[in-house]
């Protein structure tokens, strides 16, 4: 069984795709992981963005491994954060990460997290849920995560959202047959019951 959990930047979709897997047995996919890792590469070797995703071997676990260096924290910089939302509207790029996913999606049980799980990379997932929550609590939340203030990250977390849902491959929408779920106001504890009532049902 697949579940897809698909929103923009800050609605949460990593700790609750995270909570779920564990509830679940599933292992737990981070797409944006893989973005990220191409844009690390990008900076620091001044490559090629669609020759470097074709090339590097991204590992996905407990920690992200790029060609056998964990990169779990160099990976959340918010220079790479910026650059990861422009390599990825890169059609080359997103049709090397797009393999790699539904390789492993091809076998087993996941909850995959991103952009475009339920549109392009898994569209028959079993559950698709889009996860949104208002503009101040998304950046509220990362600011929390960070230790930047709201201010801080709002700008930039709208033009992250602007560049994903404006770009001409795979724009971030909700798929169809996706449940559209606005956290504003809810509890972790609450969304995380709502997905999996949700998966259970299917
Ligand atoms: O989810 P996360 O913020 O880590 O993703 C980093 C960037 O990678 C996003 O801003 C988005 O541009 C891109 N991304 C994508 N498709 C995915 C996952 C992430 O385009 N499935």
């Amino acid at each position: 069984m697949v579940i897809a959990i698909d929103g923009p930047a800050g609605a949460g979709k990593s700790t609750v795709a995270r909570a779920v897997a564990a509830a679940l047995g599933f292992t737990y996919l981070d797409s944006g992981a893989m973005y990220r890792c191409v844009a690390l590469a990008v900076l620091r070797s001044g490559g090629e963005p669609a020759a470097l995703a074709r090339s590097l071997t991204i590992e996905l676990g407990e920690r992200v491994l790029l060609d056998g260096e964990d990169v779990s924290g160099a990976i959340r910089a918010p220079e790479v954060s910026e650059l990861a939302s422009t390599v990825a509207a890169l059609p080359e790029v997103r049709s090397a990460m797009v393999a790699q996913q539904q390789r492993l999606l091809g076998s087993g049980d996941w909850v995959a997290e991103g952009r475009d799980i339920g549109t392009v990379v898994r569209p028959q997932a079993e559950l698709k849920v889009f996860l949104t929550a208002s503009e101040a609590e998304r950046a509220n939340r990362r600011a929390a995560e960070l230790g930047a203030t709201q201010e801080a990250v709002l700008a930039a977390q709208r033009e992250r959202d602007r560049r994903d849902s404006t770009r001409a491959a795979s724009p971030l929408r909700p798929a169809a047959g996706a449940v559209e779920l606005d956290t504003t106001g809810l509890t972790f504890d609450e969304v995380v019951a709502r997905v999996l009532t949700l998966a259970t049902a299917r």
